[in-house]
């Protein structure tokens, strides 16, 4: 039987709530975008299948269910995952000083050391900007990140954020799934 993926990768997102998380999933998944909250119920993750150069990945794609309201995020939503993407929200300063706390989560909490991070900007759309985009790119290189700035809203740069993570994973070289 052929193999139906290379590349099999848990991803996980991060970031305080109302950064637009679950409206970034919703749009890469099922490019839908919803005004309100959008809470997870239920399920643990959605599958999406991408390809990263010429190989095929299969992305299980984890949301908080709402969660991180309390700053904290259980353990197996962490264990695992082979890269992380951590987002605030360009109209709130204060998701963006969080993000460093998020890290310091990521730190104690992911179990793989060779698991990679994106640093994303998310509301670009949003007239009201409270983040200068150049202290998201020094804080992202500073950390040694990639960083995008996207629009669940418009779509802007989504796909980027997920291609470029898997990107990234591949170049650490996981074990192929054979
Ligand atoms: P979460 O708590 O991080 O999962 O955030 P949600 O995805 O539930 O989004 C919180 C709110 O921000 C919702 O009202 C969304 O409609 C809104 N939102 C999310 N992404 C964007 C965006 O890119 N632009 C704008 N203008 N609003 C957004
Ligand atoms: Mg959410």
């Amino acid at each position: 039987m052929q193999k139906e993926y290379d590349y099999l990768f848990k991803l996980i997102v991060v970031g305080d709530s109302g950064v637009g998380k679950s409206s970034l999933l919703s749009r890469f998944n099922d490019n839908e975008f919803s005004e309100s909250f959008i809470s997870t119920i239920g399920v643990d993750y959605k599958t999406k299948n991408i390809m990263v150069g010429d190989e095929h990945a299969r992305l299980q794609l984890w949301d908080t269910a709402g969660q991180e309201r309390f700053r904290t995020i259980v353990g197996c939503y962490y264990r695992g995952a082979h890269g992380v993407v951590v987002v605030f929200d360009v109209t709130s300063s204060e998701s963006f000083a969080n993000v460093r706390n998020w890290l310091y989560e990521i730190e104690n909490h992911c179990d793989r050391p060779s698991r990679c991070c994106i640093l994303v900007g998310n509301k670009r759309d949003h007239p009201r900007r409270q983040v200068l985009r150049s202290d998201a790119e020094r804080l992202a290189a500073e950390l040694h990140i990639p960083y995008v700035e996207t629009s669940a809203k418009t779509g802007r740069n989504v796909d980027r954020v997920f291609v470029t993570l898997s990107q990234l994973i591949v170049e650490t070289r996981p074990p192929r799934r054979r």
